[in-house]
C-alpha cells in the first residue's frame, strides 16, 4: 500500500478483491508462485496529460487527462472515460482494476482500462464541451486504437462527447474505425448500448430472484441516480411489473409512493438528457416528496439499486435497508456500497451483487459494438438484447459456481472476484512473466 499512498479508492477496491481472492489463491500454488495477484494490482501503463483549451470568454483553461491501461491479458484495454471534478488517479485506478474482472466475466475478449478528466461538463456550453473533447483527444489518440485500447462513456461522457472525441480521432488519424464505443447508431454505434447497463442490471436481478422463485412483479424498488444507468434500469423494472419509488441526483432524491411510471420516466429523461435540469423539478411537477441533500435508502423497499456513484451507500444506509426488509441489492454504479455496507448485507444474508457482475451489461454490449464494427455490420435490437440477456445469465452462473457456500447462500462478490480472476490469471500464466 506504500506504493499507492494517497489512493484510497484504489486501495479500497484492491482490498475488497484481495479478501476473496487470497483464500482461493492459497489453494492454487501456481497463481501464488507466479505472483499473479501482485501483478494484476499494478497497471500495465498509466498516461497522465495536460488538457488546455479556450473557453467562450477566450480564457485558457487547464485540466488533467488520464488513461489507465490496467490489463491486456485477454484482449485490448477497454473501459470508459469519466469527466467529473471528483476524478483523480486513485478513482480511475480503482475503476480500471474493477473493469479487468468485469470484462473477464462477460466472456468477451476485452482487457481492462479506464480514463477521464477532472473537467466538469456542468454549466459548460456546447462549444466548450467540443473544445475540451478535441483537446483531450489530441493527446489521447496516440495511446488508443481499435486493437489497442477502446474507450467508452461513463459519468459525464455520453453520446455527444463520444461524437466529438471520435470526430477528432478521425481527423488526426484519417481512419474510421471502432476506436470508441457508445457511438450514435447512425455512425457505428450498437442498438441497445444506451440501455445495456440498466437493462442488464435488471436481467441480473431477475436471475437472483429466480433462486427464491420470485419475479419483479409488485416489488418495491429504490433507484439512486437519474443518469444513463438509472433511467434504463427504471424503464426495465417498470416494464417487468416492479414499482420504482425513488430516483436521485447529486442534490437530493424524489420519492413517489405511487411509483414512477413510463410517462413520468419520460419526464426524467427529457429533464436530465435534454434540459440538463435537477431531479427536484420532478417533485415540483408531479407533486411528490423531495429530500434535499439526502440519499433514498431510508425508504421501505424490497430491492435497492444504487446507480449513481462510488461510496453512495454506507453502513448506516445498509442497516436502514435491512431493518426495512430490503433483501436484494444490486449495484448499477461502480462500488456504490462501502465495504462496511457490503459486510452488513452479507451478514444479514441479503442478496448482494457487486457492480462488476451486475453492471457488466454495458461493457458487454460495448464488446458487441466492437464485433459489429469489425464486421462492418449492425445487428438488430432483438439480437443484441438476446445476447445481453444470455451474457447476464452466464455471469450469474459464474457467481453461483464460485460463490455458493455450504449453507447455500450465494456470495456474489466472492463469485464474481474469483470467476473474473481465473480467466485473466490463466492468460497471464500462459503469456509468461510480463
Ligand atoms: P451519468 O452521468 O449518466 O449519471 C450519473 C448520475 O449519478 C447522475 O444522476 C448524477 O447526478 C449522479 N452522481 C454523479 N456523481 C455523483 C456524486 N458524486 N454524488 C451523488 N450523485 C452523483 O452516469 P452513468 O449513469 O453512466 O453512471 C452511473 C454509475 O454507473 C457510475 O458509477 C458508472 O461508473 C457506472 N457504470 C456506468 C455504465 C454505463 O454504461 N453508463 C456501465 C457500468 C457502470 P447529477 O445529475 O447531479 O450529476
Amino acid at each position: 500500500s506504500k506504493r499507492n499512498a494517497g489512493e484510497p479508492e484504489f486501495l479500497q477496491a484492491v482490498t475488497e478483491v484481495a479478501e476473496s481472492l487470497i483464500p482461493y489463491i492459497a489453494s492454487q500454488p501456481r497463481y501464488k508462485n507466479s505472483k499473479i495477484l501482485e501483478r494484476i494490482a499494478e497497471p500495465e501503463r498509466v498516461v497522465i496529460f495536460r488538457v488546455a483549451w479556450l473557453d467562450d470568454k477566450g480564457e485558457v483553461q487547464v485540466n488533467r487527462g488520464f488513461r489507465v491501461q490496467m490489463n491486456s491479458a485477454i484482449g485490448p484495454y477497454k473501459g470508459g472515460l469519466r469527466f467529473h471534478p471528483t476524478v483523480t488517479l486513485s478513482v480511475l485506478k480503482f475503476l480500471a482494476f474493477e473493469q479487468v474482472f468485469k470484462n473477464s466475466l462477460t466472456g468477451l475478449p476485452m482487457g481492462g482500462g479506464k480514463g477521464g478528466s477532472d473537467f466538469d461538463p456542468k454549466g459548460k456550453s456546447e462549444n466548450e464541451i467540443m473544445k475540451f473533447c478535441q483537446s483531450f483527444m489530441t493527446e489521447l489518440y496516440r495511446h488508443v486504437g481499435d486493437d489497442v485500447d477502446i474507450p467508452a462513456g461513463d459519468i459525464g461522457v455520453g453520446k455527444r462527447e463520444i461524437g466529438y472525441l471520435f470526430g477528432q480521432y478521425k481527423r488526426i488519424t484519417g481512419t474510421f474505425n471502432g476506436v470508441l464505443t457508445g457511438k450514435a447508431f447512425e455512425w457505428g454505434g450498437s442498438l441497445i448500448r444506451p440501455e445495456a447497463t440498466g437493462y442488464g442490471l435488471v436481467y441480473f436481478v431477475e436471475e437472483m430472484l429466480k433462486d427464491r422463485e420470485e419475479t419483479l412483479v409488485g416489488k418495491k424498488v429504490l433507484i439512486s441516480g437519474s443518469g444513463n444507468v438509472a433511467q434504463f434500469a427504471a424503464e426495465k423494472c417498470i416494464n417487468h411489473g416492479a414499482k420504482v419509488l425513488t430516483m436521485s441526483d447529486s442534490e437530493g432524491f424524489i420519492y413517489d409512493p405511487l411509483g414512477i411510471d413510463l410517462e413520468k420516466l419520460e419526464f426524467i429523461k427529457e429533464l436530465k438528457n435534454e434540459r440538463r435540469g435537477r431531479i427536484k423539478a420532478y417533485a415540483d411537477h408531479f407533486g411528490c416528496e423531495y429530500h434535499a441533500g439526502e440519499k433514498p435508502w431510508k425508504i421501505k423497499c424490497d430491492i435497492a439499486l444504487p446507480n449513481a456513484t462510488q461510496n453512495e451507500l454506507a453502513l448506516a444506509d445498509a442497516e436502514m435497508l435491512i431493518n426495512n426488509g430490503c433483501y436484494c441489492v444490486a449495484e448499477g454504479a461502480n462500488m456504490p456500497c462501502t465495504p462496511e455496507a457490503v459486510a452488513a448485507f452479507n451478514n444479514a444474508r441479503v442478496l448482494y451483487a457487486p457492480g462488476k457482475a451486475a453492471n457488466a451489461g454495458g461493457v458487454a454490449v460495448s464488446g458487441l459494438e466492437m464485433s459489429q464494427n469489425s464486421l462492418r455490420y449492425s445487428w438488430g435490437r432483438e439480437k443484441v438484447d438476446h445476447k445481453l440477456k444470455a451474457i447476464m445469465t452466464d455471469i450469474h452462473h459464474i457467481c453461483v459456481k464460485y460463490g455458493k457456500d455450504e449453507q447455500g447462500h450465494i456470495n456474489y462478490e466472492k463469485g464474481a472476484n474469483v470467476g473474473g480472476f481465473v480467466k485473466v490469471a490463466e492468460a497471464m500464466l500462459s503469456q509468461g512473466v510480463v
